[in-house]
């Protein structure tokens, strides 16, 4: 049996009874498999010995006698507390609701103690510690793991590390001997791998700590093995190299005629990256026939995708067929509109904007105008993609900030593919990048267009990180560039005060600003809960100039484009994601004037949150600063509440374990391309292994 198919319910072990069902669901685990691929995030080393004063340095595993106990704190909360000593020195231990340990811990006995320490109150000591009788048994059977490494696992609410130990403990016995490995025989043998049964046990009760690296490295590559399994089967053209990617990358100022009336209306010239990047495009969208395109394109904040998109939408009209451009927001999406309007419209291009909050009569109209193909180019939010609404021949759907969207709505989207050229190109466009390393694996079956070069003229936004207790020079600051006639952004982690005293929040913020800091420009708010109208509104008059300060949650993050506007300033910065950092400070930068960015975190900053800073300090490359996310973050944490995970891994990393991703994935295209119906007895276990339960979920987009 496979692992992945032991979907028995965790009842089944003892101990667990269906009130404990919820808290298992709550880290993902749903059935005995699950609870069996609850990997340990850490393992600790109970093997050696680190005396009490050398506790600064590592968990202090040692022996003990218990000298005297002690009581401290009244009534309820009164706490014993137990004075020990090793040959190196005395500590004490705090018993926080563990009374019981006045009977275990008999004065002039000894134990052996595992626990972290610190020094408090001049005193060495610790409330998160274990004991067991040094006359206990020993080695293997020590419950408290004395003498081997001990797994630590992700928990959450009503679970302790003691419980999930000993209900993996259980399921390991009951069910471990009969798993059947995963992977071709002839890669197990090639990379001298555990079979699977071994290396699940290994994972979790290592026996040495080489077994645990090999038990890493067979889960490891099994996961990234299956991974790229299926990423060469959705692959369309999967050995496509590099070289085939870059020809004719010279020839390509074959614009059409409306792309040329387009580029002649420019007050600019295009950059070659998006020269390059629209050449691709057009060759994807004419050479090919019968195979339709499936782009990603990149490009950091600011450097033109929107045209480029545009140049694409006209390619698509003039072979006769309708576009589509979708934005996350609506405050994008109504953006694009207004500049597709005033681009496109003069070229005699019919418009539309399309969003969920189109009132009925007019949106009654709208659609049959789509359907009979009076319009060419529909801008919007998903509610373009709503059940009723049909095109008559949709050729091409860019998709913008496409992190932000999910494998459904993707879905949807090319299910309207009415063309009677088949399924519609597809335009991904993305400035949050994918990462290098992860665009490599999870978008294997697209081709993927980078803009490397902002529009010229522009300077680098410089960046500053500020106390908050120093917040007033930042204010200072942004005071003289509003007088000489810029705007600014002031951007915060919540809406309202809603419970959280130690956060500002943008409403409250508003308020402060206008009246105390601020008083002589004008300001306004905006953030999610207001209704789209207002945020509008709102947007319009910052963007025309008549509002100079824009008080905002992470709403702007996506695309907002005012070039006037020169400052944007953070606070409590250490509270968003690196990459919506990035999106962030890119709303600056955009005008010909130099812009700033600041970056203002609490005072008592954790050394975690000072080393994501400064990489916002360091880097202005989105592509650097995603893969600093992702390195400092882990690829299971990237995804944001509103974000759709780039992959569901339990123990691999693409980033950290890049050598043997590279080696799953030639060997699963190998396999692929020498057998693709996996037919060849060493690979019928892949195939059986695709029909269980599927290995991953599905990449979201
Ligand atoms: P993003 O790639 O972040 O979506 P946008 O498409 O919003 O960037 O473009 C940012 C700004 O740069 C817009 O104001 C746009 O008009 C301007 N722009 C685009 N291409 C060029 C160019 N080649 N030269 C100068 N400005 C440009
Ligand atoms: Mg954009």
């Amino acid at each position: 049996m496979f692992l992945r198919s032991l979907t028995v319910p965790l009842t089944a072990i003892r101990g667990i009874g269906p009130a404990q069902i919820p808290k298992f669901a709550r880290l993902g685990i749903q059935n005995v498999a699950g609870l069996l691929c609850h990997y340990p995030r850490d393992w600790e080393d109970r093997s050696l010995a680190v005396p009490l004063k050398e506790f600064y340095r590592a968990p202090v595993c040692t022996e003990i006698t218990v000298l005297a106990h002690d009581w401290i704190g009244f009534g309820r909360k009164r706490t014993l507390k137990v004075h020990v000593e090793d040959e190196s020195a005395r500590a004490t231990l705090l018993c926080f609701n563990r009374p019981w340990l006045e009977k275990q811990l008999v004065p002039g006995n000894r134990y052996r103690l595992w626990g972290r320490f610190n020094y408090k109150y001049s005193e060495i000591q610790s409330s998160s510690f274990e004991v067991e009788p040094l006359d206990g048994d020993m080695g293997e059977s020590s419950s408290a793991g004395f003498g081997r490494l001990l797994p630590v696992y992700p928990l959450s609410a009503g679970l302790n590390q003691t419980m999930v130990r000993r209900f993996i403990s259980q399921t390991l016995q009951h069910y471990a001997a009969d798993f059947e490995n995963e992977l071709p025989a002839e890669i197990i043998e090639r990379d001298a791998l555990l079979s699977k049964a071994a290396a699940i046990r290994a994972i979790h009760f290592p026996a040495s700590a080489a077994e645990l690296e090999q038990a890493k490295k067979t889960l490891i590559y099994e996961e990234l093995f299956y991974l790229e399994v299926m990423v060469g089967k959705r692959s369309r053209t999967p050995s496509k190299s590099v070289d085939e990617q870059n020809i004719d990358k010279n020839a390509i100022d074959t614009y059409s005629s409306l792309q040329q009336r387009l580029l002649e209306r420019l007050p600019f010239t295009l950059t070659p990256g998006q020269r390059e990047a629209a050449a691709d495009i057009d060759r994807d969208m004419t050479h090919n026939v019968g195979v339709s395109m499936s782009r990603l394109l990149q490009g950091d904040v600011g450097s033109g995708k929107t045209l480029v998109s545009f140049l694409a939408a006209l390619r698509a009209v003039e072979d006769g067929g309708q576009a589509a451009i979708m934005a996350p927001t609506e405050l994008l999406a109504r953006q694009h509109a207004e500049n597709a309007a005033r681009l496109l419209e003069p070229l005699g291009i019919r418009i539309a904007f399309c969003t969920g909050n189109i009132k009925a009569a007019g949106r009654k109209e709208l659609l049959l105008r789509l359907a009979s193909g009076e319009i060419d180019i529909a801008v919007g939010t998903h509610a373009l993609f709503s059940r009723d609404v049909q095109y008559k021949n949709l050729r091409l759907v860019v998709i913008d900030e496409q992190h932000r969207f999910g494998v459904t709505q993707r879905a949807l989207i090319m299910a309207k593919g009415t063309s009677p050229q088949g399924v519609p190109h597809l335009l991904m466009m993305s400035a949050t990048p994918i990462p290098r390393t992860l665009a490599l694996t999870v978008f294997g079956d697209m081709d993927v267009s980078v803009i490397r070069d902002l529009p010229p003229g522009r300077k680098p936004v410089k960046t500053h990180l500020a106390k908050q207790s120093s917040e007033a020079r930042v204010y200072d600051f942004v005071r003289k560039e509003l007088s000489a006639g810029h705007q600014a952004y002031f951007v915060y982690p919540l809406i309202d005060d809603s419970g959280d005293a130690e956060l500002k929040d943008a409403v409250s913020m508003a308020e402060r600003l206008a009246k105390k800091v601020f008083p002589r420009y004008a300001l306004a708010l905006v953030h999610s809960k207001l209704d789209e109208e207002e945020k509008q509104r709102t947007m319009e008059r910052f963007r025309s100039g008549e509002i100079k300060i824009l008080v905002a949650t992470s709403v702007v993050e996506v695309g907002v484009d005012v070039p006037n506007a020169n400052c944007m300033v953070i606070e409590h910065a250490e509270r968003f994601g690196l990459s919506a950092l990035h999106q962030l400070r890119g709303r600056v930068g955009r005008g010909l004037d130099q812009s700033y960015c600041f970056l203002v975190y609490s005072d008592e900053l954790t050394d975690d949150g000072k080393s994501r800073l400064k990489v916002m300090l360091e880097n202005s490359d989105g592509f650097v600063i995603a893969e600093e996310d992702l390195k400092l973050r882990g690829p299971g944490q990237i995804t944001g509440t509103e974000q759709s995970g780039y992959l569901n891994l339990g123990i691999a990393n693409p980033i950290r374990d890049i050598e043997e991703l590279v080696r799953a994935r030639t060997d699963a295209f190998a396999i692929l391309e020498s057998d693709p119906d996996l037919l060849l007895p060493d690979h019928r276990v892949i195939a059986r292994v695709l029909e269980t339960v599927p290995p991953f979920d599905e990449v979201a987009l």
